[in-house]
């Protein structure tokens, strides 16, 4: 999933986006909260009217930002007060006020509120944080519950509102597939009609880098119950191989027939590795954010286009790539446009790593659609592919 922090992927607009073949992007609660606010949003339609962005979007549950990014923290059971990085006013997140803001932004999955515990933790610390995230996972699923009903894009008024924006969005969407499986002659009560289509909430396993307490993070939030399980609380500073023993120790304790989604990953390398193992999903600012800094991921490995050696370089930063860049335009080109700080560097460098990325991710899918005998691991086929 691109991240597209404050409604809008940096650099790159949404038609582009689309043609780069992403299905779904995240945003930011907390960003979006603050900026331009959740009542702006609502009254567009969510997010998909407000950004125009028919395919699907998940929210986070601002969590994690109120924890890494916010200055002047205060946690309780209620909930966290905060000050906004932006102009430092006061502000407070439960997990009500975290799913109220998720439903009127309107993202088709949305997160439930959770406590990203720091790395490294004591042993008590990391048990107090996970057993307060089951607590808050159930708080968050019965607002949810109460208030799934007021999603923007599921009321007169919203419907309104969005007008033609909303074509495509979660609810028309589900309409058409609930049309098509009567056509198809399955019973009606098989997917929500459009009054009745709402958000995904998932849940959130905590439990730090303890393998029993991720166990138990896991049993309990498959308790209370959600259509899909993120692994959050992985790639805040711990060594690679711990990531990848808790990812794998997580794994075998959530459903597979659910979406399981690894939170905040990774390089190209990691991805392929973890949707090996059994993640269905992930998010990461590293395209993105390298991108800006001139860091390219390519077949051929990582390219720093800041590097003088490619100041009279005539070829394509990729050869393997089919995107527009690599298809246009020379290294030498890319190279002066962010020695130059042209804007259009950050732009075109964004374009390039979201295609290698949502490329990397269409050769996993093929490799796991092939069986067993064909896997696509660290960028390299164990077979020709067919
Ligand atoms: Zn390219």
């Amino acid at each position: 999933m691109p991240v597209g922090t404050v409604a809008s992927v940096k650099g790159v607009p949404q038609e582009i986006v689309e043609e780069l073949g992403a299905q779904i992007i995240l945003g930011n609660t907390y960003h979006l909260y603050l900026r331009p606010g959740v009542e702006t949003v609502r009254k567009m339609g969510g997010l998909h009217g407000f950004m125009s962005w028919h395919r699907a979007i998940l929210t986070d549950s601002g969590g994690f930002q109120v924890f890494s990014l916010s200055e002047l923290r205060k946690l309780t059971e209620e909930g966290v007060t905060f000050r906004s990085h932006l102009d430092g006013s006061s502000h407070f997140f439960s997990p009500e006020s975290a799913m109220e803001a998720q439903i009127g932004l309107g993202a088709d999955i949305i997160m439930a509120f959770d406590e990203c515990t720091e790395y490294p933790a004591h042993q008590s610390r990391l048990r107090e944080s996970m057993e307060l995230t089951a607590r808050w996972a159930a708080r968050s699923k019965k607002y949810f519950e109460d208030y799934k009903h007021e999603v923007p894009w599921n009321t007169a008024s919203g419907k309104n509102l969005v007008g033609t924006a909303a074509i495509g969005c979660a609810g028309e969407r589900q309409l058409a597939t609930a049309a098509e499986l009567r056509s198809a002659g399955q019973p009606k009560a098989a997917v929500p009609t459009g009054s009745e289509a709402t958000q995904s909430l998932f849940g959130i396993i905590q439990g730090g880098m303890d393998r029993a307490l991720r166990k138990e993070s896991a049993e309990r939030t498959i308790e209370i119950g959600f259509p899909g399980y993120a692994i959050g609380g992985l790639s805040v500073g711990e060594p690679r191989e711990v990531t990848r023993e808790i990812v794998e120790s997580t794994l075998e304790h959530l459903p597979k027939e659910r979406p399981r989604y690894l939170m905040g990953v990774g390089t190209p390398e990691e991805i392929i590795e973890y949707a090996n193992l059994g993640i269905d999903m992930m998010d990461c600012v590293l395209p993105t954010r390298a991108a800006r800094h001139g860091l390219l991921f390519t077949s051929e490995g990582k390219v720093s286009i800041k590097q003088a050696r490619y100041a009279q370089d005539p070829g394509p930063l990729d050869p393997k790539c089919a995107c527009r860049v690599c298809q246009r335009y020379s290294r030498a080109y890319l190279r002066h446009l962010y020695a130059s700080n042209e804007v259009l560097a950050q732009v075109l460098n964004t374009i390039h790593n979201l295609s290698f990325y949502l490329d990397t991710m269409r050769r996993v899918r093929h490799s796991i659609s092939l069986g067993e005998e064909y896997r696509f691991l660290s960028g390299v086929w164990s077979r020709p592919a067919p």
